[in-house]
């Protein structure tokens, strides 16, 4: 079964734009991308238990990881005083386009294993990271506001999710997670981990966490439900189905979701 991102094609335009306009982390990722793909396969092999191999340390990702966040505020993708999530979010869109250009899967496959299914140990680890960095760097705390740089690492998933018996999906793209692939966390913020647990199929497009306030619980009644409209909030009404395709009325966006 592919992974839910793995259906690409490569797109040379946005290669030379990322090479061209963010050099350094196009010197970084490249050491990122071969230290994770050699993390997957060492990850891959079992011990005399039958366990696997847990979180490797000693093949150089760590070092090619800080140097990546060196590389993300060197080129003004992020502001030194971003929080932790927000820096896991950034390598993540990077990784996926990177990984869009033709590069490994097993890489993108580590990522998911570190920073969804561990991720409350991989939080720590980028936590001293870039706690270190901000001595470091100087970059005037700003981001590049270069439209054709935000237009290619555009957020991958929408902030309109609705909750239906299986899971959690997004209104705006195919994203759809499992309930057994979530973890419902009350502190510091109500929500959802995602941490792909249960069926390892790591969607890079996901976020780590979604926020509660970002759930929509459909109402349902007398065979009729009312969900919101993902671009306007326009509460819309419809037979209840399963399987929902809505159009709102008042703003004509179109979206599909499960019950
Ligand atoms: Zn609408």
């Amino acid at each position: 079964m592919p992974y839910p991102f793995e259906t690409t094609s490569p797109r040379q335009a946005e290669l030379n734009l990322f090479k061209t306009k963010l050099p350094h982390i196009t010197a970084s990722i490249q050491e990122l991308f071969r230290a994770m793909s050699v993390s997957y396969r060492s990850i891959e092999q079992k011990d005399i238990f039958g366990k696997y191999g847990g979180l490797r340390r000693d093949n150089g990702f760590e070092t090619a990881l800080n140097l990546m966040w060196v590389a993300m505020l060197n080129d003004q993708i992020i502001q030194t005083d971003a929080d932790v999530l927000t820096f896991i979010s950034k390598l993540r869109v990077l990784c996926l386009k990177w990984y869009q250009f033709g590069n490994s899967l097993d890489s993108c496959l580590f990522f998911g294993y570190f920073f969804y299914l561990f991720y409350n140990q991989s939080k720590f680890i980028v936590r001293d990271q870039i706690r270190d960095l901000k001595m470091l760097i100087d970059n005037d705390n700003t981001v590049t506001q270069d439209n054709a740089i935000q237009a290619l690492l555009k957020p991958t998933h929408s902030t309109s999710w609705y909750q239906s018996e299986l899971g959690i999906g997004d209104k705006l793209t195919s994203i759809f997670i499992s309930n057994v692939d979530l973890v419902k966390v009350e502190l510091p913020l109500p929500g959802y981990q995602i941490t792909f647990q249960h069926s390892l199929q790591y969607d890079l497009r996901a976020p780590n966490f979604i926020n509660r306030e970002h759930i929509e619980v459909p109402f349902k009644k007398d065979g009729k439900v009312i969900i919101s409209c993902p671009s306007c909030a326009q509460r819309c009404r419809g037979k209840l189905f399963t399987h929902l395709e809505m159009t709102c009325p008042k703003c004509s966006q179109t979206w599909v979701q499960t019950i």
